[in-house]
């Protein structure tokens, strides 16, 4: 007997299982390109690592420089997040997260729903099984594709679906930084502290089943300066020499017990100049760096990252150095990560995102077709991002064709490549093509910026213009909407003094006074669009708060001028632009 009956079926185009970053942005990219999507995620909140639940900042490419940061829906993530959300607070930031999901109608949301199993037709997968918690009922999703973006590839043993744990030895792929021999280590799993400051004396209390650690030497090279690094203890890590899935329960509560005696070590065992400090939180849900990885069409390799492999089938790319770290963890008597830099930013193909043996099987986040050395670059949370929506994106197109993934690569890559350049992401090596249909009243200097295809400063040049009050753009051909790539600041210096929110806008701790951070400054915040169609009708249409940095206008059917006036930024005088166009 089980205790309950309740079954609920669906039909749907796609289904995505896992809502971490990865996972969001390829259902909101499949909904957003007419896919009916179904997302089902375990978890009461959206965004895996990156939830309040984990507390992991969102890291990218740009490590390696400003003018790599991750563009598209991570961007417009961020940006709707700085708008809502100035203080950093993480139960803002879920709901951020969560509208971003519930905003787009072709979307399903399943929270709650742990996926356990799959039924298979011949070699693709029919369907899959989620179990909800809350209210006690399995939920069936029928569709044309699979997305798993569960970080630990789910549907990899259920489906049969070829998948490796470990690492690879060196000379399988010419891994310089791999061990000899291949084994079945990984990076280990996570609890994160937060803390807070106050204006008064805080005391704590040590739980009895936590460990002490009564001297400096026990926490050799694991920086615990709070104030003066903002470390966020990334480095209470442990489960790398075990079964991070099966043995997780187990890993989970030894860490617990060193995340609290590594507090109290802060607190009680010596002077760290944080008397005035209390705990805030700390995750009782650890955040996974590696388990299984799925084997795709192509494995992504330590090579392939620094020699900047160029793919024909590029759709993503990342940047972050190989961050690859000691199994022991926590164990390690020494700082556990050894970093290896790429050519950043290095591209990430297609063929690297689906199955290699169950055709309608594709994957996004830690759990890509990479080896462990590629894997602990493109692990990363703006990585994964990039990732998701291109898989997402990819799913979109197959799904419009009627075809498999694997189509996908041979008939119309081109076809996603231009429409992820559309959507404002990037790939390295490939520009946006202008419509050339736009005819904005500029200087020719000025119009040559804008047909570039740069929609990011490159090389030190901005590649933006200032847009001037009153421009009108003629169109040689009738249009629906207008297209603007805004400028939102890839330094992110006019958002916050602090370095450390100008990497991607999350705190680690909260300080005092509590800081908050700001729109970009050069941003596009509002302005008035008057649009003129072929028969000399005007329309007003108002732009207010816009948080959009790939602004598609729709305007009236026929237009064939606007002109805008009343610009106003976020923080400045000036309105930066990258390009001006007609959407595709
Ligand atoms: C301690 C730590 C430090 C890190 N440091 C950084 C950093 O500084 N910056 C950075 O960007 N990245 C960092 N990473 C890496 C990054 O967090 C992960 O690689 C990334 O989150 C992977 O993304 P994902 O979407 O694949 O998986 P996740 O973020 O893990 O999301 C997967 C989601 O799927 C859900 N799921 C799992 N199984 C099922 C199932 N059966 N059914 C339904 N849903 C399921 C999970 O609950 C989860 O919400 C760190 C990771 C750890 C653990």
């Amino acid at each position: 007997m089980i205790v309950s009956e309740s079954k609920v079926n669906y039909s749907v185009d796609v289904c995505v299982v896992g809502g971490g970053l990865a996972g969001l942005f390829a259902a909101v990219s499949a909904a957003r390109h007419g896919a009916k999507v179904l997302l089902m995620q375990d978890r009461p909140v959206l965004g895996g690592n990156a939830s309040s639940e984990v507390r992991m900042w969102v890291r990218g490419a740009v490590a390696s420089g400003k003018e790599n940061r991750e563009t598209g829906l991570i961007q417009e993530l961020e940006m709707e997040n700085i708008y809502r959300n100035p203080t950093m607070n993480y139960s803002l930031w879920d709901s951020v997260l969560y509208q971003l999901a519930t905003n787009e109608p072709n979307l399903t949301l399943l929270l709650n729903t742990s996926c356990l199993g799959v039924e298979m037709c011949g070699e693709k997968i029919a369907s899959v099984t989620g179990w909800q918690l809350n209210s006690y009922t399995f939920h069936t999703v029928e569709a044309k594709l699979f997305i798993d973006a569960s970080g630990d590839s789910v549907l990899a043993p259920l489906s049969g679906a070829k998948y490796r744990v470990g690492r690879e030895g060196k000379s399988e792929f010419n891994e310089y930084a791999a061990p000899q021999t291949a084994d079945r280590c990984s990076m280990g799993s996570s609890v994160l502290i937060e803390a807070r400051e106050t204006d008064h004396p805080c005391t704590f209390i040590k739980p009895e089943w936590a460990y002490t650690y009564p001297d400096d030497e026990s926490m050799y090279l694991k920086n615990h300066d709070i104030v003066g690094t903002d470390v966020n203890f990334w480095w209470i890590e442990l489960g790398g020499e075990q079964d991070t899935i099966h043995d997780a329960q187990a890993i989970n509560e030894e860490l617990l017990r060193v995340a609290y005696g590594v507090w109290d070590h802060i607190k009680n065992q010596g002077d760290h100049g944080m008397e005035n400090w209390e705990l805030e939180w700390v995750g009782f849900l650890p955040g996974k760096r590696e388990s299984r990885r799925y084997e795709g069409a192509y494995m992504l390799n330590q090579r392939d990252l620094e020699e900047g492999h160029i793919f024909p089938d590029a759709v993503a790319f990342g940047g972050w150095t190989m961050d690859n770290h000691n199994p022991k963890g926590f164990k390690f008597m020494g700082y556990s990560s050894k970093h290896i830099t790429p050519a950043a930013p290095y591209q990430i193909p297609f063929r690297s995102l689906y199955s290699i043996n169950v055709p309608n099987l594709l994957f996004a986040g830690r759990n890509i077709s990479a080896t462990h050395m590629a894997m602990s670059s493109t692990r990363i949370m703006g990585t994964c991002s990039v990732v998701g929506q291109a898989v997402g994106t990819g799913a979109a197109v197959a799904i419009a064709h009627g075809c498999l993934p694997a189509d996908v690569t041979e008939k119309y890559i081109h076809e996603l490549q231009t429409l992820l350049l559309e959507d404002g992401c990037f790939i390295p090596g490939l520009l946006r093509q202008p419509t050339g249909t736009a005819k904005p009243q500029l200087l020719a200097e000025d119009l040559t910026v804008l047909e570039n295809g740069w929609e990011r400063p490159h090389n030190g040049v901005t590649n933006t213009i200032v847009l001037p009050e009153g421009l009108t753009i003629n169109f040689t051909q009738p249009v629906k909407a207008l297209r603007l790539a805004l400028d939102p600041d890839f330094s992110r210096e006019s958002i916050s003094d602090e370095k450390r929110y100008q990497k991607f806008a999350m705190r680690a701790h909260i300080h005092w006074p509590e800081k908050r951070v700001s729109m970009p400054a050069n941003l596009l915040r509002a302005c008035t669009v008057t649009a003129r169609t072929a028969d000399g009708t005007e329309s007003v249409i108002p732009v207010t708060d816009n948080r959009q940095i790939v602004l598609n206008l729709p305007l009236p059917e026929n237009t064939v001028s606007v002109t805008l006036t009343d610009l106003m930024a976020w923080g400045d005088e000036e309105v930066r632009v990258f390009s001006i166009d007609a959407a595709k």
